[in-house]
């Protein structure tokens, strides 16, 4: 087992982090830019090093300091947890290169996942079933209107470097298909410096489902089941649940089965996510996250496995401490992300808190780094927290959720807390019935 973590991440995250080395009774340091010297996880690592000044670039991005803070403090691995450097395989190859454990999968198969059109490939080898769409690259209009011929429009064009929602097209015609592929292009080499893009078939009512997964890299892995992400805000996930209102559990199974099955083929190590869409009782795969979710708790609710723990355990090369017939489900799980915006508009809100109580009582988790009197910086994305509440059924558990909402107090700053009030009073949440673009036409109707 490693003696001393260091956690290459800042927020609710590193926190997180923190916790589970703290129960496996393992030092940790915190790296943190100067704006974040004041964090929770800064004051409760056992050690704490300023890696550079506050942009991400200088600081959570940059792979010499951290690697410098490791030799300066002895650590000797590295949580990357989500974001930043988490599917950087430059990043696991430059640590094993200096002897340090990277706590996630191996750099190939970060490089493999992290470029689409190859993990949409590789996912077809394997035996999950992915979204109709081009085989490799587009890059004529000529390719493009023929892949879009023989699958049917609409179709979306996306950046096979994309990530976070950015670099997708839609195009609902034969007209709008030259634009979409070149401002696609474009946008793709502005945003990720890789001008490649693919054409996929635009689902019209999906839900996206996605299959928590983790492989001890020895072809040993097991499926913690689904959670469910339709609730999204320009492709940005809001809300998720666990288990999925719409699945069953022989679909549970089926889907999940696969998904195990492919990872032990590949020999996967640590925390992956494979993502589906999932439409008229079938799923299509978009793309596998090789790292830890902002969402992982829904899953640890039901399953009561501590993700991180596994994340660790695993790395350190003392296998899985589950096999599969270990894992139940059992009851229900939502976690809402907290965002320092405003609840109508989404516009950033840093400031101070002036006041802060999180809710409490049974089945409730709350994930944060903040507290009374936190100034929450700029320059860094607006998540400043999770709600997760647990109950044995649905019912139950948007029950908790309501007064878990209502005794939730953050004033000072714009959260979204306000927005979930709203989601909990509707009919179609109640029913879990919604999909990828539910959320964008309700707020939508709001304004
Ligand atoms: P990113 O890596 O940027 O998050 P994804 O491929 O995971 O991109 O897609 C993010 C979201 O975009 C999905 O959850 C879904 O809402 C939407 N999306 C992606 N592909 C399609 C598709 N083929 N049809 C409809 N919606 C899609």
């Amino acid at each position: 087992m490693f003696s001393k973590i260091l956690i290459a991440n800042r927020g609710e995250i590193a926190l997180r982090v923190l916790r589970a080395c703290k129960e496996l009774g393992i030092q940790t340091v915190a790296v943190h830019s100067s704006a974040d010297q004041d964090a929770m996880h800064v004051r409760l690592a056992d050690e704490s090093v300023c890696i550079g000044p506050p942009p991400s670039r200088e600081s959570y991005l940059n792979i010499h300091q951290i690697v410098a803070a490791c030799e300066i403090t002895g650590a000797d691995a590295v949580h990357p947890g989500y974001g930043f450097l988490s599917e950087n395989a430059k990043f696991a190859d430059i640590l094993e290169a200096h002897g340090l454990t990277f706590i996630g999968p191996t750099a190939e198969h970060i490089r493999l996942m992290g470029d689409k059109i190859t993990a949409k490939k590789t996912a077809e080898q394997l035996g999950i079933p992915v979204v109709p769409g081009s085989e490799g690259e587009i890059t004529t209009d000529e390719e493009a209107k023929k892949v879009a011929d023989e699958i049917g429009y609409p179709v979306i064009i996306k950046a096979t470097a994309g990530g976070g929602g950015r670099g997708m097209k839609v195009a609902h015609n034969a007209d709008e298909l030259s634009i979409a592929l070149a401002t696609a292009r474009s946008e793709a080499g502005a945003a990720f410096g890789n001008e490649a893009v693919y054409i996929e078939k635009y689902l019209a009512k999906p839900r996206h489902i996605e299959i928590q997964v983790m492989g001890d890299g020895e072809g040993n892995a097991v499926h913690l089941g689904e959670r469910d992400c339709s609730l999204q805000r320009r492709h940005q996930k809001v809300w998720e649940e666990a288990n999925s209102p719409s699945l069953n559990s022989a679909q549970r199974s089926e889907i999940g089965e696969i998904c195990a099955a492919a990872m032990r083929k590949m020999k996967y190590r640590g925390a992956g996510t494979v993502e589906f869409l999932y439409e008229n009782g079938e799923f299509y795969f978009i793309e596998m996250n090789t790292r830890l979710q902002v969402e992982h708790p829904v899953t640890e609710a039901i399953t009561g496995i501590d993700l991180v723990h596994e994340q660790i355990r695993v790395a350190s090369g003392g296998g899985l401490s589950v096999t599969q017939k270990d894992i139940r489900f059992s009851g229900h799980a939502i976690e809402c992300r907290i965002n320092a915006e405003d609840p109508r508009t989404f516009v950033p809100s840093p400031g101070t808190i002036t006041h802060y109580h999180p809710p409490g009582g049974l089945g409730v988790r709350v994930d944060s780094g903040v507290y009374q009197g936190y100034k929450i910086p700029p320059y860094y994305d607006s998540l400043i927290g999770k709600l997760i509440v647990h109950g044995r059924n649905r019912v139950e558990c948007m029950m908790r959720l309501r007064r878990s909402l209502d005794e939730f107090v953050v004033d000072g700053i714009n959260t979204t807390i306000p927005l979930f009030r709203d989601l909990l009073a509707n009919p179609d949440i109640a029913n879990g019935d919604y999909d990828i673009h539910w959320l964008e036409k309700f707020l939508a109707r709001k304004d």
